[in-house]
């Protein structure tokens, strides 16, 4: 190996370091949000001395200089913005104890403010950050070594949270209640801010125009046909999820729409769109091309602008804008869906899957951030 100078040494030593400690800023944003820092700040009209989220959160007070040291973090992350409690001046959170310093939101932080207009975005964090699905990424490297065909520890573990737990996601949230309610209400939590951008965008793309009904396959406890419901209330939509999810969702007195419990890789109720949101990317290939066939069986064939198109909101890996955070969440995802074996698609992965399952065209309609929005023409 070459001598690297002095200075791409510390360079790459620091950046080791940078990449070690990732997960504590994972571990910084839940605890802040467990805590309830950003509605403390919010509450205290967007902006909060240390003493003054102290007081809104009901920290211990002697914990002051940590929740300080918090707070650098989340600041130094962009989470929240601090500047001079004296002069307003942009401040990068002081070592006097933070006194001096005045916390504000950031437009990431507003998202997860109980009051924000969308709902907060915390359930998906504390989803995303769980106990039971964090500590099984350290099995990552022996799932991947486990060698099927062999046999041996792991070997017949589709994925490293079966190998951990001896069971998949969806089996743990159907005996776990505690997992279960983490996940619909993740969901949930999810989606109004994607339906936002998603809605904002269906009006220049036209998504929904000839579509008089729509069924929302896998649409959990129905927050994404709620919004398209209001929003285009011309267009009948249904939601056909598994039978647990819908009852439950019918006890949590969703009535804006119609549910349906069944199984999409059976049956999926005839409209002139079907729209399949954050479903492909838990399933492998020839699962998908299975649910895609359901799918065409179920709306008028011809398509085109008079409706009979699927609709797939998902992400699409290397599309949106050229921002590093954007790669960087794109493939971040992927590898978080391994746990599931689920899968991030670039383009080449959607139109191998649609055309195999049997589809003339599709186009790329919507390339914002991590949701994309595909319409599948038959
Ligand atoms: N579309 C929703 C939920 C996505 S999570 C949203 O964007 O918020 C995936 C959903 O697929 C879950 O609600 C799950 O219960 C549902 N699902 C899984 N297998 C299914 C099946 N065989 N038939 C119908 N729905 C299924």
């Amino acid at each position: 190996m070459d001598a690297m100078s002095s200075e791409d040494l510390s360079r790459a030593q620091l950046e080791l370091f940078h990449h070690s400690l990732g997960f504590v800023k994972s571990m910084a944003l839940k605890c802040a949000v467990d805590l309830g820092i950003p509605n403390a700040i919010h509450l205290h009209g967007g902006c909060a001395t240390l003493s003054e989220i102290i007081a809104g959160t009901g920290v211990c007070a002697s914990r002051k200089l940590h929740v300080h040291r918090l707070m650098n973090l989340l600041t130094v992350s962009g989470v929240f913005a601090a500047s001079s409690a004296a002069t307003g001046a942009t401040a990068n959170a002081p070592g006097n104890g933070g006194e001096a310093v005045a916390y504000q939101l950031t437009p990431m932080s507003r998202l997860v403010v109980d009051s924000n207009k969308l709902g907060s975005m915390a359930p998906l964090i504390r989803f995303l950050v769980n106990p039971l699905t964090v500590p099984t990424f350290f099995d990552m490297h022996a799932w991947l070594k486990a060698d099927e065909q062999a046999g041996g520890a792991g070997a017949s573990s589709t994925t490293f949270f079966k190998m951990a737990h001896g069971c998949s996601v969806y089996e743990m949230t159907r005996k776990n209640a505690d997992h279960n309610a983490l996940y619909n209400s993740a969901m949930v939590a999810a989606s109004p801010t994607t339906m936002e951008i998603i809605l904002r965008e269906a009006a220049g793309c036209d998504i929904f125009g000839g579509v008089s009904s729509l069924v929302d396959v896998g649409g959990g406890h129905g927050a994404v046909s709620v919004a398209i419901a209001a929003a285009f209330p011309h267009v009948k939509c249904s939601v056909l999820d598994l039978p647990r999810v819908v009852s439950q969702a019918c006890a949590d007195g969703v009535t804006a729409v119609e549910f349906i419990a069944g199984d999409m890789f059976v049956f999926i109720p005839k409209a002139d769109a079907v729209l399949l949101k954050w479903v492909l990317h838990c399933w492998g290939d020839d699962n998908c091309v299975k649910v895609l066939r359901k799918c065409k069986e179920a709306i008028p064939a011809g398509g085109g602008g008079a409706g009979g198109k699927v609709i797939i909101i998902d992400a699409v890996m290397g599309a949106g804008p050229a921002f590093a955070s954007n790669k960087e969440t794109q493939v971040l995802y992927d590898v978080h869906m391994m746990h599931i074996d689920g899968v991030e698609r670039d383009e080449r992965g959607w139109e191998k899957i649609i055309l195999e399952a049997g589809f003339r065209a599709y186009k790329l309609v919507s390339l914002v951030g991590i949701h994309s929005v595909i319409e599948v023409y038959p």
